[in-house]
């Protein structure tokens, strides 16, 4: 008899008949002796919905109350799925955040988990009762209503299976897998059989959105093994896992893409000491995160500096970026919303040289011209025009070989 968290994404619970799939599915494991705790997003699209419905009142909803209201879309999915479970004939009982105790920070639409209490998860579990936990919430300490981020249920499933101490945690989604490259836009994209939990935190944070990043980083930090898998059929998916001794002999395992990016270029900057953090500090200082930097040298004591954020961001960054402009009498501001970053990923480069070079040739050969280049121990990325983006995940998914299964391959 184990003890399972099951997390069901939008897709998954989109419909009545949807719901009542999963059920089946949940009922399914609990007949095979587990107890099992369920973590549901909202219906898919409904989480939007509800965001343009609060923007319709003005462009700034109140941050609070966004919260609150985000909220009520896991809050329908797990009333639905309990009275499912109900009618079927099993004893389920919804807990939204604050019942389940999923005490976060006070950062209104991304907040951190910092404990889970779980008690009330653990008494029910005790009656032999099915769990349905709504994803994506929690409560801060003074008991406010708090979300945590898109895709944040990914997140919820992960702490509840690591404060249960649960055997397994597996993500169901409207993929079968983690796969090389997007599926949706890299046909030749290829299932992997695992990943290990820093090269899945380099893709989560360059853009797939399969699993939420904080979802990444809490399994590696307790140590819990992910599995994500297709709720519409029984095939195994992928696991996240700790690096294994073999995972190194895949140079490049897989390549992601993130058309989120914009850049912001302040040009013929006074070379000064101290410039860039007179640029860059007060676009953090609005909570804006910058991506990529680089500065080029002019002659005559002038620089460039350019920097991207998110395409959200743009707006407030490009306002900001123009006022320390004038401060500072740089000559002008340039801005660019049209950007997408590709990048490939592989705990292989650590041990593998020779990388960045064939991917710069590869996009070279397709005419794809290379904005900005950032690298980390396990990966390369490069900023290039957006109307580019999928041509270039196509081009390094065949230069680095991953359309063909080889001995090496990770790939199932
Ligand atoms: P859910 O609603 O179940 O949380 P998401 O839409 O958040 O699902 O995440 C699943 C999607 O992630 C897939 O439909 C796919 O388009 C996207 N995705 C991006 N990169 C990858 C990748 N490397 N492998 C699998 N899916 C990916
Ligand atoms: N419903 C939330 C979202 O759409 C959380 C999630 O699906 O994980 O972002
Ligand atoms: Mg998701």
């Amino acid at each position: 008899m184990g003890l399972i968290v099951q997390k069901y994404g939008g897709t998954s619970v989109g419909s009545l008949e949807r719901i009542r799939n999963v059920a089946e599915r949940i009922a399914g494991t609990y007949e095979q002796g587990n107890n099992v705790v369920v973590i549901l997003s909202a219906m898919s699209g409904v989480t939007d919905q509800l965001i343009e419905m609060a923007q319709k009142i003005g462009t700034a909803p109140d941050k609070r109350e966004l919260d609150v209201l985000l909220a009520t879309g896991e809050q329908t999915t797990v009333a639905l799925m309990a009275m499912t479970l109900i009618e079927m004939g099993y004893n389920a009982q919804s807990l939204l955040g604050y019942q389940a105790e999923i005490l976060t920070d006070s950062t209104s639409s991304k907040a951190r988990i910092l404990d889970i209490g779980a008690n009330r998860i653990k008494e029910l579990l005790a009656e032999n009762k099915i769990v349905i936990v709504a994803g994506f919430q929690g409560t801060d300490a003074e008991g406010n209503i708090t979300t945590l981020g898109r895709g944040g249920s990914d997140t919820s499933a992960v702490a509840v299976a690591a404060a249960i101490h649960a055997d397994a945690c597996e993500i169901y989604t409207d993929v079968d897998g983690i796969y090389t490259a997007d599926p949706n836009i890299c046909e030749k994209a290829k299932k992997l059989g695992r990943i290990a939990y820093d090269e899945m935190l380099e893709m989560a944070s360059l853009g797939a959105k399969v699993l939420q990043i904080r979802s990444v980083e809490f399994a590696k930090k307790y140590n819990v093994p992910i599995h994500v898998r297709s709720s519409f059929h029984e095939e195994e998916g992928t696991m996240v896992v700790n690096e294994e001794e073999n995972m190194e002999k895949v140079v490049v395992s897989g390549v992601s893409h993130n058309k989120n990016e914009a850049r912001i270029t302040l040009r013929k900057v006074p070379d000064r000491p101290g410039i860039a953090s007179r640029i860059l500090s007060p676009v953090s200082e609005a909570g804006i995160q910058v991506d990529m930097i680089i500065q080029n040298t002019r002659s005559g004591n002038m620089t460039d500096l350019t920097f991207t954020v998110a395409k959200s961001d743009y707006r407030a960054a490009m306002e900001i970026s123009q006022q320390t402009a004038r401060d500072i009498e740089a000559e002008e501001v340039l801005g660019d919303e049209n950007i997408a970053k590709v990048s490939v990923v592989g705990v292989g480069m650590r041990s593998h040289s020779g990388v960045a070079s064939k991917m710069f040739a590869a996009l070279a050969e397709e005419g794809i011209n290379i904005l900005m280049i950032s690298t980390s121990e396990i990966r390369i990325s490069c900023a290039i025009e957006e109307k580019y983006t999928e041509l270039a995940v196509r081009t390094l998914h065949t230069a680095f070989g991953l359309d063909q299964d080889d001995q090496d391959s990770r790939a199932v």
